[in-house]
């Protein structure tokens, strides 16, 4: 098994709503964006995916994101866009963008600050 990451970053403004404290306002974050994928395989020249073509998924799904209100985003619309959220938002672009190709999105780290992150991942990584 092999695992790959890409990294990208966008900045945003958001607000949660239900929450009592500072990050109830409107205010912004420069994102970190980690998207790991799996692959069983590695093709003839050694690559279980090129490099460039993930970091273009990666980036198709962050300019979507960039330089918005989260908040008035349809997919933010009913749910907050805290960073575990945006993880999962994420991570079900990737696994669309990626359908049909030989790897898996494994997961996506948010990070909101240099010492926060949320992951989104669809199972215990320790399981498979
Ligand atoms: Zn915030």
């Amino acid at each position: 098994m092999y695992k790959l990451m890409v990294s990208a970053s966008f900045a945003a403004a958001h607000q949660l709503r239900g929450y009592r404290g500072k990050c109830e306002a409107l205010h912004g974050h420069n994102w970190r964006v980690q998207l790991y994928v799996r692959a069983g395989e590695v093709n003839e020249v050694g690559l279980a995916i090129d490099f460039k073509h993930l970091k273009k998924c990666l980036d198709g799904i962050l300019s979507t994101l960039d330089h918005t209100n989260l908040n008035t985003l349809p997919s933010f619309e009913k749910q907050n866009p805290s960073s575990e959220n945006i993880a999962r938002y994420i991570f079900e672009q990737a696994c669309k963008e990626l359908q049909g190709s030989p790897i898996k999105v494994a997961s996506v780290r948010v990070w909101e600050s240099d010492s926060a992150y949320a992951e989104y991942l669809e199972q215990d990584e320790s399981a498979t």
